[in-house]
């Protein structure tokens, strides 16, 4: 993995502050008593994203407010979602560098970088195949060696790599498609934003014992773009 906080520059000094300013944005903002249910992000997490290169991830035109706390348009229409929201979804997962897990919604490759140092090995999916490329190439540049993109519709999983030990979905499905469901090895932890484009959406943690039985917690409201594909 290369260092990537390492500081040869004055522009790399100035992105390095800024990373420090968001974590300090996101550590404030999970604590904020107005919150559904204040809770910390690990340290763990914060840590990862002080050292992750939001602007290599966004387009040239928004690199200004690469390190702002909110979502950024990216290429085809798509979002990288607000720092605050990928810290709250990763830090619910509980990874540790045993896990494998299955990304649905690689968007910019951004979630995607977070989840390979935290995990031992990333599987992620994006449906719009130049997206899918585009995040490959550079997670591949950056260094990031325990991940592989494939573009497809991850609303039917990655069968082949599973069970997982941990899922995460990026885009907002109308209901949990069944093959998550099955594809989460028991004991695995699920993330998922669920409602419609017009409806107040739910960020949900589901959960699946080891008998195979689901647990289902409401952890906050969101705004996701529209999960597609299902068919
Ligand atoms: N996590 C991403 C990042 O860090 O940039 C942001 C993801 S963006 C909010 C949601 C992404 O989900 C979009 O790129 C969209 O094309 C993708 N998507 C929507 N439906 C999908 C599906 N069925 N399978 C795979 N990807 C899907």
């Amino acid at each position: 993995m290369p260092h990537i906080t390492d500081v040869n520059s004055e522009t790399d000094a100035r992105h390095y502050l800024a990373r420090l300013r968001m974590v300090e944005e996101i550590r404030v903002m999970a604590l904020d008593p107005y919150n559904f249910e204040p809770r910390p992000i690990s340290e763990e997490v914060l840590a990862v994203m002080a050292k992750i290169p939001r602007h290599r991830f966004v387009p040239e035109e928004e690199k200004f407010g690469a390190y702002g706390n909110f979502p950024l348009p990216i290429e085809h229409g798509q979002t990288i979602s607000q720092p605050y929201i990928v810290a709250l979804m990763t830090d619910l997962l509980e990874l540790d560098k045993r896990h494998r897990v299955l990304e649905v919604g690689t968007g910019s490759g951004y979630q995607t970088a977070i989840l390979s140092e935290l995990a031992g090995k990333v599987y992620s999916m994006e449906i719009v195949d130049p997206l899918a490329t585009a995040a490959a190439d550079l997670l591949s540049k950056l260094g990031y060696r325990n991940v592989e993109v494939k573009a497809g519709d991850g609303s039917k999983g990655w069968p082949e790599h599973a069970p997982y030990d941990c899922i995460i979905v990026t885009a907002a499905a109308t209901q949990v498609p069944q093959p998550l469901l099955d594809q989460l090895k028991p004991g695995g932890r699920l993330v998922i934003p669920v409602g419609g484009r017009m409806e107040i959406q739910k960020l949900y943690l589901i959960t699946k014992d080891s008998a195979g039985l689901f647990q289902h917690k409401v952890i906050e409201s969101v705004r996701f773009v529209p999960l597609t594909g299902g068919d």
